[in-house]
């Protein structure tokens, strides 16, 4: 390979930047491509965000592993940006960066009341269930807790309802944390209710997620008749937009029929309420007091609201996005950006796709090949910091121990929770 078929970083390892792997790859065969990762595995929110029990959604990265294999294509865990290498450095290494970063932390409500005991964002939540080597212990908090209250009316709020109110036979094939699951089986759950600001038609559900809300074991879905009464999807939506909510609104007047305490947890959908304070009890949340004077106590509340974007390393921001236009980044000539970084927190795995290949078809049109060092230059300047990396064998490595322990149990995979088990798996004595 020689140093004229240019190279280029991927900062960000999850579903935006694989699939601008896959473009640069496919329209620059000899290029050599590393996608750098903060983590020790890939994938992002495909692995560490989407629900444990939705398997076939995560089988997207079987996709993504065999970009790895691809000749010139190198996986690089371990690294942050803006930690262990600067925006500066890798633009003076490689001829053009791609920025995937995603949007790394939960937006907040900003009422008051947020900051109680048993009020979490849902990355918070997800991380954990998901087995982050970040996630924060959430077993005790979550032990005391009857009525969950979730916040947010999106395929998130709904995954993280869905969790609550599976039983363990139910996650018996997902990749849950176990700690996760056995602490989750182990509450006295009576009600998880979702609750979103506006009507049934303005929710961002989508429909298999709705109805499979429907046919849980032990959790009955509960709506409002009211709430349901005369709604319908705007004429002026488009065509797809207006079918999706027409089949909301069908699912969950379905709902309405259903009988409380048909079965032993109370799955309620709840519109027209916007959360106005929370209330606790000695450092804890007991209730949520909503505008127009409502009021529901609740013991566990989970915002699911959406995402800011960490900017790393001085990017320049635009609305909490990285600024850029049409995905090159503004001031940085060789710097662009796909995903979550770009678009800020919208779109499913799918909508990464063709936003990473047209930013990737830019990138190769602006592409000057040159004599910079490339992966071997990254290379020597890790090893003069002493980062520790993970590579792609390494990360085979952590894939195939935890895929073993998955198979002993009867489960795809039983993740590696901490920094130091993926480590060691990744990079064995
Ligand atoms: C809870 C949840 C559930 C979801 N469920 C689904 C679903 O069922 N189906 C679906 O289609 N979509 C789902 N989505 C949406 C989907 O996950 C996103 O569309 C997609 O992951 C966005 O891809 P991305 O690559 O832009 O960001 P991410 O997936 O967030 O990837 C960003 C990557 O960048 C890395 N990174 C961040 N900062 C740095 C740094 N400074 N240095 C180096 N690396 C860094 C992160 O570690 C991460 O690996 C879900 C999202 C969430 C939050």
């Amino acid at each position: 390979m020689t140093q004229s078929s240019g190279s280029i970083a991927v900062v960000g390892a999850g579903p935006s930047g694989f699939y601008a792997v896959d473009a640069l790859s496919r329209a620059r065969p000899d290029a050599r491509i590393d996608i750098i990762d903060r983590l020790p595995t890939p994938f992002g929110l495909a692995r560490y965000g989407v629900a444990p029990d939705h398997q076939g959604t995560k089988g997207v990265t079987r996709q993504f592993d065999r970009l790895l294999a691809k000749p010139g294509v190198r996986f690089i865990g371990g690294v942050a940006l803006g930690r262990d290498i600067s925006l500066p450095e890798l633009r003076n290494l490689y001829d053009a960066v791609m920025i995937a970063t995603g949007c790394g932390r939960d937006r907040r409500l900003g009422i008051p009341g947020e900051h109680l005991d048993g009020v979490m964002g849902s990355m918070r939540f997800v991380d954990w269930f998901n087995a982050h080597p970040d996630a924060v212990d959430l077993t005790e908090t979550i032990a005391q807790a009857r009525h969950v209250a979730v916040i947010g009316n999106g395929n998130v709020a709904i995954d993280v309802a869905r969790v609550f109110a599976k039983t363990a036979e139910e996650m018996a094939k997902s990749d849950i944390d176990p700690r996760a699951q056995a602490a989750i089986v182990a509450m006295r759950l009576e009600t998880v209710s979702l609750y979103g600001r506006r009507g049934p038609a303005e929710a961002s559900f989508t429909i298999n997620e709705l109805n499979e809300m429907g046919r849980l074991a032990r959790a009955v879905a509960l709506v409002d008749a009211a709430d349901v009464a005369n709604v319908a999807a705007p004429d002026s939506d488009p065509t797809p937009e207006r079918l999706r909510k027409q089949k909301n609104i069908e699912a969950l007047r379905g709902f309405s029929s259903n009988v409380p305490h048909a079965k032993p947890v109370g799955l309620a959908f709840r519109f027209h309420r916007a959360p106005l304070t929370l209330s606790g009890e000695n450092g804890r949340v007991v209730g949520i007091n909503f505008a127009g004077g409502s009021y529901t106590p609740a013991d566990l509340v989970i915002t699911c609201i959406g995402y800011d974007t960490i900017l790393p390393d001085d990017l320049p921001a635009d609305k909490g996005r990285v600024a850029n236009d049409e995905g090159r980044v503004a001031g940085l000539p060789g710097v662009y950006v796909v995903g979550w970084a770009r678009r800020g927190p919208s779109g499913t795995i799918p909508t990464n796709r063709a936003d990473s290949f047209a930013v990737a078809e830019r990138l190769v049109t602006d592409l000057a090949p040159s004599s910079r060092p490339g992966p071997a230059g990254l290379d020597a300047l890790l090893a003069s910091r002493g980062v520790a990396t993970i590579d792609t064998a390494g990360w085979q490595r952590i894939d195939k121990a935890e895929s073993d322990a998955g198979a002993r149990e009867g489960r795809p995979r039983v993740k590696l929770t901490s920094w130091a088990a993926l480590r060691a798996a990744a990079n064995p004595a």
